[in-house]
């Protein structure tokens, strides 16, 4: 199986002060059985990396532009995000899906950047409530993988994030039942279509809490977690990271 991940998405909070945090969590770092990350906002990036120096927490960023440079005043590009020291990035979330308007092939174009950058791509995918409601649920992601997931994806230097919109900083999640059918579908997906696909980490998002992260990582599919929320505080965080 492979090795769990539990990846911290700060989202447009924390400051210079905040990065003492990251001090808790490389001490509470269970060891080469897992691997933990933060994707700051990219102004923390570089200082969190100083922070850390050697310890054993990566650090990411929460998106990246398609080009590696050029006329996109106030974007970042993946080669940025890899010269701060970062070494994974998140694109795709459904935030930026829906302030930015992102589309499948802006996300796919992303992560093909953050792959030509040296980059892990965290790619996330996932239904809106009046989708689930409508059972269009599995159509939804399928669709959402096939257009996102770019060619010369493989399971080193890619993760999917299953996160339901409807489950992000609202306290509900999916049953397990519902969480194991989409990763189910996403495995089985991404063995024909990408290199090592069964070995490709996939997280569950949304509403992820030290007390429901054990149940959730026991589901079958599931290798970790994109957590919000929860990862803005050392003790929650290092819960989560504990339940690994
Ligand atoms: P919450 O854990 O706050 O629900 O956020 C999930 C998320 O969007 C992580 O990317």
């Amino acid at each position: 199986a492979p090795r769990k991940l539990a990846a911290g998405n700060w989202k447009m909070n924390g400051d210079l002060a905040a990065l003492e945090q990251v001090d808790a969590l490389c001490a509470a770092h269970p060891g080469p059985r897992c691997e933990v990350l933060i994707c700051p906002p990219a102004l923390l990036v570089h200082p969190m990396v100083s922070r850390i120096g050697a310890g054993p927490v990566a650090v990411g960023g929460q998106d990246c532009h398609a080009e590696m440079s050029g006329a996109h005043t106030g974007d970042i590009s993946a080669a940025q995000l890899k010269d701060a020291g970062a070494t994974h990035v998140i694109v795709g979330h459904s935030e930026r899906r829906a302030d930015h308007g992102e589309t499948d092939a802006d996300v796919a174009a992303k992560a093909a950047a953050a792959h030509q950058a040296g980059l892990v791509a965290i790619v996330c995918v996932g239904e809106t409530e009046a989708q689930r409601d409508a059972g269009q649920t599995l159509d939804v992601i399928a669709a959402q993988l096939a257009g996102s997931v770019p060619p010369g994806s493989d399971a080193a230097n890619t993760v999917i994030a299953y996160e339901p919109v409807w489950a992000i900083g609202t306290g509900r999640t999916p049953s397990n039942d519902q969480i194991a059918e989409v990763h189910a579908l996403l495995r089985e997906r991404l063995g024909g279509a990408v290199r090592d696909g069964a070995d490709m980490r996939l997280l569950y998002g949304g509403s992820v809490k030290p007390d429901n992260a054990a149940t959730i990582f026991a589901i079958a599919n599931v290798d970790g977690a994109l957590v919000g929320g929860a990862s803005l505080k050392a003790d929650d965080f290092g819960a989560i990271i504990a339940a690994l």
